[in-house]
């Protein structure tokens, strides 16, 4: 093996493989070059001043469920965990109900929850040869709880209808309860939490990429290094400064739509595949309160359509070190994509910031969670990179890509990089099991 590796991206896959490759091999040279003047990728965050002193925020929600021990021990040491117990809430048409709504339907109306119950005790939807999310959903939970919760919620997260997406991402994200924990938690709201995981994790100080701060403190990184330009036969990258750098080895984290458009002489057909693979961005709203007592829990999930965000959190919340003393926060995303561009939404004249600033504080008035003037600071942001949307045919044109790729030895990985829905921890093994591919 030659010994001059570069990594694209400084997110934690890149800064995990470059950790890991130093720790693997002896006298390699790795630097990570990483676009931004900072690290952390999408596990990175920010902080807004406000008169009561600084509040931070991360890139959207991020909390740590991470089963592997390998990187509960990584994060750990690295920074030491806040231990939240999940307990998520629903915002539907006026009522909060407990998650998962599918066993929690007490607070609705009696006719609702007699609609829901009545579909989901005769449901008859074949649950053989489920062809899309949709049919996947009907087959779980009747017609009239999939049509009024997860159809509205997917077009506001996925920004999609259920039926344009596979059913492979599932998982075990959308929990199936039996009959018995269907009707209890119809008649009861003393039902036990079923959330996926038992534990989220939080460093105590320093955002949620100080869970692996220990490792970005040991890698080489340049910053403000926009790579532009692959020569995979010359082995070489083009910066956007102009700079250029050889390798031996490239490791990327890139998003393979874009690396394939920046590496040389890529075949017409692996662009067009690339061309098929979309994902989500996602648009912050964050604000800052000047009272302790907004944020009722960790997040809560919206399915009316008319409030354009899906899902809510608290940074002061997740650790009171992300707020002011005496002071909360919020922050609210919203999804789009080239499926349903942000300006679809924004029916006004006013620009983007203001409009979808206005529009969460306003639906934020009207659902009784704060007042005007509890906010003393607000932020909107745009993340360009959210989820990786899984309609039919993503996966075969991402093997493709992919495939082509790994011809040209670059290797890639992280949640861009392999264009998967990671969490954090599945990215981070990403970088590092991208190492063993090293020749
Ligand atoms: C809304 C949302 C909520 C999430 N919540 C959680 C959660 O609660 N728990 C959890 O575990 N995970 C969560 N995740 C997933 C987690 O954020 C990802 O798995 C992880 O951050 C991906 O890391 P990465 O290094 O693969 O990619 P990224 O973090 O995107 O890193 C890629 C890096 O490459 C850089 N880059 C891009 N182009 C170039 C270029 N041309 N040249 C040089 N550098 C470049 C970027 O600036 C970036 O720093 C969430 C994700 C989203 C979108």
């Amino acid at each position: 093996m030659e010994n001059k590796i570069i990594v694209l991206g400084a997110g934690i896959a890149g800064i995990s493989a470059a950790y890991h490759t130093k720790e693997k091999y002896q006298n390699v040279e790795v630097t990570v070059f990483e676009k931004t003047n900072d690290w952390g990728g999408l596990c990175g965050g920010f902080y807004i001043p406000s008169p009561q002193g600084e509040f931070w925020f991360d890139n959207a929600v991020h909390l740590s469920f991470a089963p592997e021990e390998y990187v509960q021990k990584i994060f750990h040491t690295s920074s030491e965990p806040i231990r939240h117990i999940p307990i998520p809430t629903n915002y539907y048409n006026g009522t909060w109900l407990k998650h998962p709504a599918q066993n929690n339907l007490y607070p609705l109306s009696v006719k609702e929850k007699t609609l829901a119950l009545k579909d989901m005790i005769d449901n008859h939807n074949s649950k053989e040869n489920l062809k899309n999310f949709e049919e996947w959903l009907r087959a779980q939970y009747g017609n009239y709880f999939t049509e009024n919760f997860p159809m509205k919620y997917t077009r506001k997260y996925w920004t999609v209808e259920a039926k344009e997406l596979g059913t492979s991402w599932v998982g075990q994200r959308l929990y199936t309860p039996n009959l018995e924990e269907i009707l209890e938690g119809a008649m009861t709201n003393e039902t036990p939490n079923t959330y996926y995981a038992q534990e989220m994790r939080y460093p105590k100080e320093g955002q949620y990429r100080s869970f692996f701060k220990s490792l970005a403190n040991q890698v080489n990184i340049i910053y403000n290094k926009e790579a532009i330009k692959i020569d995979t036969y010359g082995k070489n990258i083009t910066f956007s400064d102009g700079s250029v750098e050889t390798y031996s080895t490239l490791i990327s984290t890139l998003p393979i739509p874009e690396l394939v458009q920046i590496t040389q002489d890529t075949p017409q057909e692996i662009l067009e595949s690339a061309s098929y693979l979309k994902a989500t961005s996602v648009a912050i709203v964050s604000l800052g309160f000047n009272r302790s007592d907004i944020p009722k829990n960790l997040w809560f999930y919206i399915y009316d359509e008319d409030k354009f965000f899906a899902r809510v959190y608290s940074p002061s919340y997740k650790s009171p070190a992300n707020a002011p003393k005496g002071c909360s926060s919020l922050q609210a995303e919203i999804y789009f994509s080239d499926f349903k561009p942000l300006e679809t939404l924004n029916s006004s004249s006013k620009n983007a910031q203001d409009f979808f600033l206005n529009h969460v504080i306003s639906s934020f008035i009207d659902m009784g969670i704060c007042k005007e003037k509890d906010i003393i600071c607000k932020d909107f942001r745009i993340i360009p990179y959210g989820n990786v949307i899984f309609t039919h045919d993503m996966e075969k044109h991402r093997n493709k890509v992919l495939q082509y790729l790994q011809s040209q030895r670059i290797l890639s990985c992280g949640r861009f990089g392999e264009w998967n829905y990671l969490w954090s921890n599945q990215s981070f093994l990403s970088g590092k099991n991208i190492c063993d591919l090293i020749k």
